[in-house]
């Protein structure tokens, strides 16, 4: 047996909009659905904007995953169903576990910087947890690791000395990671899991490629390190995990096994049984698209 390692694939992203605001969507991409337990992955921004408010999602329900927001730059206020209220910044965690179902809204606050860039992730729940109660977390500063031309930010699950606060219902990690200018970078990785990086601002190469942004670059598994070099410093993100065991349906805002769940569930959602009202938020929900039995993606 060799150590041959597998060949990196690049996934271009697409193009999406959300309302008024133009997405790029990294995952599910042509090629690929999952990534360990990261079924989704959107970059909104980065973009600068004066009167108007590129982020206003309307109260919509989730079911069966985790919703991981991270900011790169400006703020989003996050409600829901529980109540919960965030007014979440770069660095700050915006978790929310949908379990067996939560509504919320996410938009640009009325005071705000006038900038917005940032990700969604979504994290799908294994069989065990998906029916619990849903949770939101949100978090201040999260811990990071320095490295020798570096530093990693563990966002959810652990990434050497650096862990977490988000709670974890499936196995993986979501990291970000700056390298320095004129450096390389080292960093440790976990040969049972599968891996994918995006860069998000400046240059890099992985393991060599030179890495397009808003491309997500999978590594697969069986790698013990990630091989970074940058010229003028570069800010990435990595997700990954275990292989996720089990086959999910994805359609609309829900993570589900099957068509009889997600249509169940669109019914409740219908019929304002999936979860209570989000307070604070001035403007209508959203409604389900028709079921028509195709998956997103
Ligand atoms: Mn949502």
């Amino acid at each position: 047996m060799s150590n041959l390692l597998p060949s990196i694939e690049a996934l271009p992203d697409r193009s999406v909009r959300l309302g008024a605001l133009e997405v790029h969507r990294v995952l599910p991409v042509r090629g690929r659905r999952m990534i360990g337990p990261w079924c989704f992955f959107d970059r909104f921004g980065p973009l600068q904007f004066e009167a108007e408010k590129p982020m206003d999602v309307g109260p919509h329900p989730h079911i069966g995953l985790q919703t991981v927001t991270w900011l790169l730059s400006g703020e989003i206020v996050h409600n829901d169903s529980l109540g919960s209220e965030c007014l979440v910044k770069p660095g700050q965690l915006s978790l929310m576990t949908a379990g067996r179902g939560i509504a919320h809204t996410e938009e640009t606050p009325t005071r705000n910087s006038g900038w917005l860039d940032g990700v969604q992730f979504w994290v799908a729940l294994p069989d065990s947890s998906r029916w619990l109660p849903p949770q939101y977390q949100c978090t201040p500063a999260l811990p990071s690791q320095r490295y020798r031309g570096g530093e990693a930010t563990a966002i959810l699950g652990a990434f050497g000395e650096a862990v977490s606060p988000g709670h974890q219902f499936s196995p993986g990690v979501g990291v970000e990671i700056r390298v320095e200018p004129r450096s390389g970078l080292e960093l440790p990785l976990d040969p049972s899991f599968e891996y994918g990086a995006m860069l998000v601002d400046g240059d890099v190469t992985v393991f060599d490629v030179p890495a397009e942004r808003n491309t997500l670059y999978y590594l697969g598994a069986s790698r013990g390190e990630l091989g970074l070099r940058s010229t003028n410093g570069a800010r990435l993100l990595l997700i990954g995990g275990p292989p996720f065991g089990e086959q999910i349906l994805m359609w609309w805002n829900f993570v589900a096994r099957t068509p009889e769940e997600i249509l169940a569930a669109r019914q409740a959602w219908e019929n304002r049984e999936l979860a209570a009202d989000v307070p604070r938020y001035q403007g209508p929900r959203l409604e389900a698209p028709p079921f028509i039995g195709r998956p997103i993606g």
